[in-house]
């Protein structure tokens, strides 16, 4: 330091800047060019990019092409803010309010228990009860659905917090308290009811609220009544998945073998009271059209 301090003569200084000067000229004009290179790259690359494609080989079936700009673009659906929310264009069947979007087999207005936000099936004592339907009819639908069964475990097997989900009013995934309590495998919560026990048991305990959500694919049928695409089911327990894409072998029975018998395209569905004071809340559907990315 000292000596660098010495060294500091008039000359030392003068050869020091003609030394410095040109680094930073240098320096200076590398990044007034660096910055300009990015600004000019910003602007290239939002011309760069490009929406789609024109001429790029057809996809099979001949109608567009790989990354095709004339393809129609989704409509816009705004998710819910939580998870288990209904999206913008879900129909909403349950909000904790009221049964206004439910009836009874007979048409009539349902009488099930609405209450701090859940709905319940009634005591059989009060004669309140019965199937609970939707006024709507679906086909293929998304199901969002989240259910309680009673936190006192009461009874085993199929008497302990047993309701269902009849999907067109027969396709049951079935509805039960699944927790440490032993049952035909193909009748458990989860399970296509008589047909296909789920692929694990994802049951919360008694009294706990649980959650399905649901994709149904529902049948078609010829002229004859033969079923030419059986109804499909995908079903998450609490987030884990119970049924993948699994196949009805008809509608839902109960000791015996399902068959399918024709029936309309769309059909209301159907919350099963089976004498046991279950809650259901937070229920909305989406309306599926599988075809609206063809
Ligand atoms: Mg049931």
């Amino acid at each position: 330091m000292i000596f660098d301090t010495l060294l500091l003569t008039p000359i030392n200084m003068k050869i020091r800047i003609v030394t410095a000067l040109p680094l930073t000229v240098f320096l200076l004009t590398t990044s007034v060019l660096l910055s300009l290179s990015y600004a000019a790259d910003g602007k290239k690359a939002a011309k760069a990019h490009a929406t789609g494609y024109t001429d790029t080989p057809f996809l099979p079936g001949g109608k567009w092409r790989v990354h095709d700009d004339n393809r129609p673009r989704p409509k816009v659906v705004t998710a819910g803010e939580k998870a288990g929310e209904a999206p913008s264009d879900a129909l909403v069947l349950f909000d904790g309010s009221d049964l206004s979007q439910w009836k009874k087999q007979d048409g009539s207005e349902g009488e099930w228990i609405v209450k701090d936000g859940y709905m319940e099936v009634p005591s059989k004592k009060s004669g309140k009860g019965g199937y609970l339907f939707t006024k709507k009819e679906f086909g293929d639908i998304q199901l969002h659905i989240e259910w309680r069964t009673p936190a006192e475990a009461i009874s085993n097997s199929q008497g302990r917090g047993n309701s269902g989900i009849l999907l067109m009013g027969q396709y049951e995934v079935q509805v039960l308290d699944s927790y440490d309590n032993k049952t035909y495998a193909d009748g458990q919560a989860s399970s296509l009811y008589g047909w296909k026990p789920p692929l694990v048991n994802a049951s919360r305990k008694s009294g706990e609220w649980q959650v399905y959500d649901i994709i149904f694919e529902a049948p078609k049928f010829d002229d004859a009544g033969k079923a030419i695409k059986k109804a499909y089911v995908t079903v998450f327990h609490n987030g884990v998945l119970t049924q993948h894409r699994q196949a009805y072998l008809g509608s839902t029975g109960h000791k015996s073998v399902a068959k399918y018998k024709k029936h309309p395209a769309k059909m209301s569905f159907k919350l099963q009271d089976h004498g046991n004071p279950m809650r259901y809340r937070n229920i909305w559907v989406r309306e599926l059209d599988f075809s609206s990315n063809d």
